[in-house]
């Protein structure tokens, strides 16, 4: 009798916990995502620093025709000046990075 009662309880409490436990590793998947993102977000937002061989540290870029601060692509930019593609050099020496 009391088993018989005590069943469905625990049937219910069981499911229960299942959904609690995928509920909330469903949220620590979700808040992981967000910080990928976020973190992406913020990385694509910092201006990138490069390293230069002639100042021997981390200096941010300019534009090879008019040293003036690019728009970063892979491996290139485009000049916020005139537009065009350039290639980028070091904002200090002028140098390629
Ligand atoms: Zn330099
Ligand atoms: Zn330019």
């Amino acid at each position: 009798m009391g088993l018989l009662q005590l069943l469905p309880f625990q049937e219910t409490g069981g499911s229960l916990a299942c959904i609690t436990v995928g509920a909330i590793l469903g949220i620590l998947v979700l808040i992981l995502l967000a910080l990928m993102a976020y973190q992406r977000y913020v990385a694509s937002r910092r201006p990138v620093q490069h390293l230069c061989d002639y100042c021997g540290h981390m200096v941010s870029v300019a534009s090879d025709c008019h040293h003036a601060p690019v728009r970063e692509k892979f491996l290139h930019g485009i000049c916020t000046e005139c537009k065009r593609e350039c290639r980028l050099v070091c904002a200090k020496c002028k140098r390629p990075v």
